[in-house]
């Protein structure tokens, strides 16, 4: 069956697949001149779909769908138009599209719901221009972080400049927290980036929790010496102890369902092929999306750092640099989701996210709730991110859905 909104939408994702700073990639970067074209013809859209349309300061798009006369509540429906270097075009922009296909379904009818609707395309997700992500979404919570108006990009230019270039005023963005009255929620519809649904052989999942996610840099310090010289026994060698614990890692994290741990950086001193490694410094990367096995693995995993330098008779420091709880979704969302789901005679199909998502800042502000769509592969961050026009035209039935559902609860 046509769905001519699936084909619009899919239709846009090319147009803004095309709107890059880069000639020959997918890059658009927060508050670049890239992302002011995608703004005008987003707005447009937003337009189009009955929407009035507002920037705020921070530099994320707003389109709000009035409710019917006796409705004071809103809904937001959201996701990120910012990418990575050398994208693909539905991390993000794809969330924006469906959610603007829904308010056009309505808009079409000459429907109002008891609730008004924002779509909200946030300005910054990825954190490509400024290492620091969710900065449009942490205005709209109300927990944007005013020193990191200090950051400077590449070219030395400070976000605060980069705010003010492109139409917002950096002294002001407190005032893009959230004013507009109770909420009842914030939806976002977004890529899997993961392979999952695919081999489920299903368009689409409801997510279960956004998991949590801990960053350390840990380093073993052994004793340098010369390859040739020193003997086997008694060597502190800092390298083969990261090499156990690697290993060690991979491990526990396969016998421990639902736990992802990554060592995926290394750094060997002196690293000279005739020299034993006196230091080493590793990443570990530890997700669950359920707060205390999160918590206990990472205690776990870092006692077995400890436990191989002891036997080593190497040293081990342990630095934590970022530490996120997870975000479990809220269950009435999530339960509207899936009857929308089921009432297309799909069965629907939970899954936790293992990637961060603007859900993360905003569960600071209401509850969240996230429906995922297969992509091909599971591959995202990528030029090759796939989506097909089906599953696009499921998931605008399912949101679509999902509003009747939220209408009558
Ligand atoms: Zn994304």
């Amino acid at each position: 069956m046509q769905d001519s909104s699936a084909e619009a939408a899919m239709k846009r994702l090319d147009i803004l697949g095309a709107i890059s700073e880069e000639p020959d990639r997918l890059t658009r970067q927060f508050a670049g001149e890239a992302m002011q074209r995608a703004h005008d013809e987003v707005a447009e859209w937003m337009r189009q779909a009955g929407m009035v349309v507002r920037h705020d300061h921070i530099g994320n798009l707003r389109g709000r769908y009035e409710s019917d006369t006796a409705g004071t509540h809103t809904l937001i429906i959201g996701s990120h138009l910012d990418t990575v270097r050398d994208a693909g075009r539905y991390d993000g922009p794809l969330g924006v599209m469906v959610g603007i296909a829904a308010v056009h379904r309505l808009h079409d009818l000459e429907k109002r719901l008891p609730f008004a609707i924002e779509v909200v395309a946030f300005a910054d997700e990825e954190g490509l221009r400024f290492s620091s992500t969710y900065l449009g979404s942490r205005a709209m919570a109300g927990t944007f972080d005013r020193a990191d108006l200090d950051r400077t990009d590449a070219e030395g230019t400070t976000m605060a400049e980069a705010i003010a270039t492109f139409g917002g005023d950096p002294s002001r963005i407190g005032e893009d927290a959230w004013q507009g009255g109770t909420l009842l929620g914030y939806v976002e519809v977004h890529i899997e980036q993961g392979p999952v649904l695919e081999r489920l052989g299903v368009p689409l999942g409801v997510v279960t929790a956004i998991a949590g996610q801990a960053r350390y840099e840990i380093t073993y310090t052994g004793e340098a010496g010369h390859a040739g010289t020193v003997p086997m026994r008694g060597r502190r060698d800092a390298l083969a102890a990261a090499a156990e614990f690697v290993l060690a890692v991979e491990r526990d994290a396969e016998s421990h369902d639902g736990v992802v741990a990554t060592v995926g950086q290394l750094s060997v001193y002196p690293g000279a092929s005739n020299v034993i490694p006196g230091e080493v410094a590793l990443s570990l990367d530890l997700r669950h999306p359920n707060e205390a096995i999160r918590v206990e693995s990472t205690r776990r995993i870092l006692e077995r750092a400890r436990e191989i330098a002891a036997r080593r008779g190497v040293t081990t420091r342990t630095e934590q640099l970022s530490d996120h709880s997870s975000v479990p979704c809220s269950p009435r969302l999530l339960a509207l989701l899936a009857k929308a789901v089921e009432a297309g005679g799909m069965t629907p199909e939970l899954l936790p996210s293992g990637a961060g998502h603007d859900g993360v800042p905003m569960s600071a502000l209401t509850d969240v709730a996230m429906l995922f769509v297969r992509c091909k592969g599971g591959i995202s961050h990528n030029p090759a991110e796939s989506v097909t026009t089906e599953d696009v035209s499921v998931s605008i039935n399912v949101l679509s859905r999902f509003l009747e559902l939220l209408a009558k609860a």
